[in-house]
């Protein structure tokens, strides 16, 4: 039998950007440069590094890979940091595999940071502020581009209901987000629990929800931990409208049977968090999306370049 929904591709949610960054680049009067810079050894690393590369020389980006040393990155990024040539930069992690990787990833200059790692985009985030120049509003913040890009997919989905007030276009909706990392499911949980969803979080630990309450009264997310006997994945996932995956582990499966027919599915992992039955199940099924971050990285490039532009004028 034909299942009843629909597997979509992160190409085609990533077209309309592409399509809009590479006009977006031309009206510039310079190429913007992005630099990445490689401090591991790690194969998996070097071939994102390259495929980055690709992305930008396609729509129009000029793109440096700088391999350094480990114990040269420091001085490498703030070098960077001061060249006027360079518009973004972005670190392949993990290079020192312990908090020193934090240390580097704040070094890199809030004007330059593409990733939107940077501390004050995560405070934005989790505070519900949009702009970095308010009450002016001109300048929008930056977004952590995996984040940002689930926001795109949901939006494309018609998860967003585009009838409702900006900022609460998801209410009434019910998210699972299973991986809490700092780098993605968290902030992700927040942002959408900002535009107003349910988002049950698990981790490897516990389950929290992150809501701004059943008739978003609050200005931005709360955060509960839930009882654990009382409220499991399996109990959850039934009632949930989306459920995102990013376990990074290939022996782990998301039970296809705890999925509610008609639900909207997507997995970020790199390995494949679902079986293939899952599309008999899920009405629309998104199996990956780094095509959609990475125009999304780029995408937040144009922005620091739009902001700089803004404060320079100024
Ligand atoms: P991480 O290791 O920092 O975090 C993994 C998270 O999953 C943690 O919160 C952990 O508690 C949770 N987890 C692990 N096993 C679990 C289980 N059995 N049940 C419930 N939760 C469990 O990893 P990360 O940096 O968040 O990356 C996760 C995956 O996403 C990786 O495969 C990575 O390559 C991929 N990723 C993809 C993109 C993209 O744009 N496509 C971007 C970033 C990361």
């Amino acid at each position: 039998v034909k299942p009843a929904g629909r597997t979509i591709l992160a190409s085609t949610i990533a077209k309309p950007y592409t399509e809009e960054i590479t006009e977006n680049v031309s009206k510039l009067s310079i190429t913007p440069k992005l630099v990445g810079f490689l401090a591991n050894d790690d194969p998996a690393a070097e071939m994102y590094a390259n495929w980055t590369g690709k992305t930008c020389q396609s729509l129009g980006f000029d793109y440096e890979l700088r391999q350094v040393d480990k114990n040269d990155l420091e001085g490498a990024l703030i070098k960077a940091n001061k060249d006027d040539q360079v518009n973004g930069i972005m670190v392949y992690f993990p290079v020192f595999g312990n908090n020193q990787d934090q240390y580097l990833q704040q070094l890199i200059s809030t004007e330059k940071d593409v990733e939107g790692l940077n501390f004050l985009y995560y405070h934005n985030l989790y505070h519900n502020v949009r702009f970095l120049d308010p009450p002016a509003n001109e300048q929008k913040s930056i977004l952590p581009c995996t984040p940002l890009a689930m926001v795109k997919i949901l939006e494309y989905l018609g998860v967003y209901n585009k009838l409702l007030h900006y900022g609460n276009r998801l209410y009434g909706k019910k998210v699972l987000v299973v991986n809490r990392s700092e780098i993605v499911g968290r902030p992700l949980a927040a942002l959408l629990a900002n535009d107003g969803a349910t988002v049950y979080s698990v981790d490897i630990n516990n389950i929290q929800q992150f809501t701004r309450g059943d008739d978003l009264s609050e200005q931005r997310h709360k955060v509960i931990e839930l009882d654990s006997s009382e409220y499991s994945v399996e109990n959850l996932a039934p009632t949930c409208d989306v459920i995102i995956t990013g376990v990074p582990s290939d022996k782990y499966k998301f039970p296809t049977e705890y999925v509610r027919n008609g639900t909207v599915v997507i997995n970020f992992s790199s390995a494949k968090n679902f079986n293939d039955d899952i599309k008999t199940k899920a009405a629309l099924y998104v199996p990956s999306i780094g095509k959609v971050t990475i125009s999304m990285l780029l995408r937040n490039l144009l922005r620091l370049i739009d902001n700089k532009n803004i404060r320079r004028l100024k």
